[in-house]
C-alpha cells in the first residue's frame, strides 16, 4: 500500500529504530537526523515516516506531510542557528541527480558559505 514501510529501505529502518541515527527532531509524522557523511557543519536529513520514493511522490500523495517536512526543516535550521547565515534545502530526485536513498528526504545544509555550487 502507498506509504507503507519497505523492507529494503534504509530510512524506513531508521524510522523503525532498526538502524541507529542521531535524531535531532521528531514529530508524529517526521524525523530529522544527522547525515552520516556531512557535507557542511550542519547537515541534517528530514524525512517523512511514511515511505515515498521522492519529494514529488510525497507531495502528490501527502501534501500536509510535505508542508510539515518543510516546516520541520526550518525548525532544524533555527535549532542549528543557521537561519541568519543562510542554509540550503535540497531534494535530490533520481539517480542522475545524486539520489541514493529512494525514501523522500530533504537535506538541510549550512554553517559555512553556501553560495557556491555543491551537493
Ligand atoms: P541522497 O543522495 O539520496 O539525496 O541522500 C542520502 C543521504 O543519506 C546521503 O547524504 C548519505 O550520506 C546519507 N546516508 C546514507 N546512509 C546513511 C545512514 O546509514 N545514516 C545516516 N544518518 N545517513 C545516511
Ligand atoms: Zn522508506
Amino acid at each position: 500500500m502507498a506509504g507503507e514501510p519497505q523492507s529494503d529501505c534504509l530510512f524506513c529502518k531508521i524510522v523503525a529504530g532498526e538502524i541507529p541515527a542521531t535524531v535531532v527532531r521528531e514529530t508524529e509524522r517526521t524525523l530529522a537526523f544527522r547525515d552520516i557523511s556531512p557535507k557542511a557543519p550542519t547537515h541534517v536529513l528530514v524525512i517523512p515516516k511514511v515511505h515515498y520514493p521522492n519529494a514529488a511522490a510525497l507531495a502528490d500523495a501527502e501534501p500536509e506531510i510535505t508542508a510539515e517536512l518543510l516546516f520541520q526543516a526550518g525548525e532544524v535550521a533555527a535549532d542549528e542557528k543557521i537561519v541568519e547565515s543562510g542554509y540550503r534545502l535540497i531534494f535530490n530526485t533520481g539517480a542522475g541527480a545524486g539520489q541514493t536513498i529512494f525514501h523522500a528526504h530533504v537535506h538541510v545544509l549550512g554553517g559555512r558559505p553556501m553560495n557556491e555550487n555543491m551537493v
